[in-house]
């Protein structure tokens, strides 16, 4: 594997995602590696067609010869994610005593010894971001969603998936990125597992009331209230009410 091999171009990258659905072409798993179809040594050039998304899994039955080119070339051609629509569903992992949650510049810690259930976010009464720990396990529930109501990315009890519908959407290390063009982000959200989670960008909204994340602040549309810059410790977060 040659050094040029591992820097193919972000345009050349973003396209194989956006053609592949943003996960691995077989199982649709988010995380994956860029993949190219024919052996490397034989083209030695970065070619979006040429290139496809395997996860670790597939790309390791692929290497060894248990997963033939002629399948992985089939999936290329019809994605699982294409085809459902949405990301294969990934398992966050959380642990800990304690959840962090931040939103723009405002931070809310909660001690799961005072309660085993800390809405971080409550909008008219429904708690829109939730760390729920249930025996020894700390899960995580959100929605994102676009200005139209429709959903960007949602995690249930840690499961995570997306839409396919985004124009981008990268999960790189602990933070997915979904854009809705170049320079426009419309979710930004990095997972700790033993701290919680930070969002720097997304909307929320519940029955027509938007609270809208950026990295400086949060702001509540309605009341038209810009929040920046506190921290909540021992309390869960946020909760609005209209
Ligand atoms: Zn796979």
């Amino acid at each position: 594997m040659g050094e040029s091999r591992r820097k193919i171009p972000n345009p050349i990258k973003r396209e194989v995602r956006q053609r592949c659905g943003f996960g691995c072409v077989i199982c649709g798993l988010p995380l994956y590696e860029y993949e190219h179809m024919t052996e490397w040594a034989k083209t030695k050039r970065h070619v979006a067609d040429e290139i496809t998304l395997l996860c670790n899994r597939h790309h390791a039955e692929k290497t060894r010869g248990l997963l033939p080119i002629a399948d992985v070339v089939k999936a290329n051609e019809n994605p699982k994610n294409l085809r459902s629509g949405d990301s294969a569903p990934y398992d966050l992992h959380f642990s800990g005593e304690t959840c962090l949650v931040s939103m723009g510049s405002n931070r809310a810690r909660h001690f799961f010894s005072q309660s085993p259930v800390a809405n971080a976010l409550v909008i008219d009464g429904f708690p829109v971001i939730k760390f729920e720990k249930i025996s020894d396990h700390l899960l995580l529930s959100l929605r994102i969603e676009r200005r139209d109501g429709k959903r960007i990315l949602e995690i249930d009890n840690n499961e995570l998936k997306y839409s396919i519908d985004s124009w981008d959407i990268e999960l790189v290390g602990t933070s997915l990125t979904v854009r809705g063009g170049l320079r426009k982000i419309l979710a930004e959200i990095k997972f700790d597992p033993t701290q919680g989670v930070t969002i720097s960008r997304g909307t929320f909204a519940r029955a027509g009331h938007v609270i809208r994340v950026e990295p400086d602040y949060m702001f509540d549309e309605k009341r038209n209230v810009r929040m920046s810059n506190s921290f909540v410790d021992g309390c869960p977060g946020w909760a609005f009410a209209f």
